[in-house]
């Protein structure tokens, strides 16, 4: 179509939306419909081959519209649009980031099976591996970022479990404390439990950095998998998730989706394309208010330690991963403010501009305490070796102006 390549940003409005095919509308219309007209009964016959799998596309052929839970133009287009940032070959949206990584753990598990996963994970997918798939003799095993590949397959092997490992799930960088894990290593323990009747997929959430600044495909990663509700929808106003990556997993994936039926809707589609449009000038704005935050917690007197990967020690594992994996230092940071509970707390009570919330990546600037909030669920033991203390209050920076977000931050710390 093009001589020229274009950016991701450049084709947010356009790609993958045909005009004409909708009476000229320059937006992709909401198409809030259950089914979808066949011209002919062959013609009908024909979609269903292709979409049950009973035979391969023609080298011209687009999979034509059947049915909602199937196909619809509203995510369609969207899912060509996500391609692009990640350079996947191929994505699934779902109703929620939940679905999308339940799915795929369903898709890629069976009994008997073991699901290899960086700790610390957000809590619902903690929630998930270690309440939910025992209940059908799928069994996790955690690893830390301090571990080496020797001493992760080491772990797996001192219980028998190497043999059994057929997922590893990778969260990078971690919520709340920006651990980063090095993908490379991931992808070599990956392999080594891998054998010609056994192949180990490597899944990464990349709700943190993603679409922009992290792209785990390119690091050996098979899939890719987002709470689109953060950064992709970015204005705190819908629930969605995606999937992407290499054709053959994508496949599985959206066959799952479809007997499942957790596909988001058209008008969550919708709201996305729409969000699409600004997801570069967002993100960029938000990362640059955050470099600004990050400075001014890290003099502030009442501040112990700010955990912002733009403040990473050079000549450290965690500098080199940052390096090679990233972009940018992203817009979130967390910080241990000097005290506890209590301190935190009348921090947070006080804030007029942020707003006291889970979740994160969209417009408004949004604080919260993961130890009795989004992380209150995780063991002791594990909140301890994290880093997820009493005095740790996570933010979420937005596109305000940021001295205003650093007013704000100033004024509530002076009641700590
Ligand atoms: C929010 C979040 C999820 C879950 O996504 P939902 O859209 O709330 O279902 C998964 N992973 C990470 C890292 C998240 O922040």
């Amino acid at each position: 179509m093009n001589d020229r390549y274009f950016h991701p940003e450049s084709l947010m409005m356009s790609h993958g939306y045909k005009p004409a095919l909708s009476e000229g509308a320059i937006k992709c219309p909401i198409f809030q419909t259950s089914t979808f007209v066949f011209n002919s009964a062959e013609e009908g016959k024909a979609f269903f081959e292709v979409a049950y799998g009973q035979r391969e596309k023609q080298p011209n052929e687009e999979l034509g519209l059947i049915y909602s839970r199937l196909n619809n133009p509203d995510l369609q287009i969207l899912e060509e649009r996500l391609c692009l940032w990640d350079e996947a070959d191929e994505c699934a949206v779902f109703e929620s980031g939940m679905s999308a990584i339940s799915t795929v753990m369903l898709e890629f598990l069976r009994p008997g099976d073991v699901i290899l996963y960086s700790k610390p994970v957000y809590g619902g997918t903690d929630h998930f591996i270690n309440k939910v798939l025992p209940q059908y003799g799928i069994q996790g095993h955690g690893f830390t970022n301090s571990q080496s590949e020797e001493e992760i397959v080491g772990g797996l092997k001192e219980k028998g479990w190497d043999e059994k490992v057929k997922l590893v799930y990778v969260e990078t960088p971690a919520n709340p404390t920006n651990a980063l894990f090095d993908l490379d290593i991931c992808r070599k323990v990956a392999n080594r439990l891998s054998h010609s009747e056994k192949e180990v997929v490597v899944c990464v959430d990349n709700t943190y950095m993603g679409p922009l600044w992290q792209h785990p495909l390119k690091h050996g990663a098979d899939l890719v998998v987002y709470s689109a509700t953060k950064y992709i929808g970015g204005h705190s106003d819908l629930i969605a998730g995606a999937v992407l990556g290499k054709a053959p997993f994508m496949q599985r994936v959206r066959t799952l989706r479809t007997f499942l039926g957790n596909m988001a809707g058209p008008w969550t589609g919708w709201l996305l394309m729409r969000s699409l449009e600004t997801l570069k000038v967002r993100m960029s704005k938000q990362a640059e208010n955050t470099v600004q935050v990050a400075d001014y917690l890290a003099k502030h007197p009442k501040v112990e330690k700010v955990y912002y990967l733009g403040h990473l020690e050079e000549d450290t594992d965690q500098y080199r991963t940052f390096k090679k994996q990233l972009s940018c230092a992203g817009a979130m940071l967390s910080f241990d403010i000097k005290g506890g509970e209590a301190e935190a707390f009348r921090f947070l009570n006080h804030l007029k501009l942020i707003k006291l919330a889970v979740s994160l990546g969209s417009t408004e600037s949004l604080a919260e305490h993961p130890a009795t909030m989004t992380h209150s669920d995780v063991s002791r033991e594990d909140k301890e070796s994290i880093g997820i203390t009493e005095k740790l209050v996570r933010l979420s920076i937005g596109v305000e102006h940021p001295s205003d977000i650093i007013w704000d931050i100033e004024q509530a710390l002076e009641h700590c």
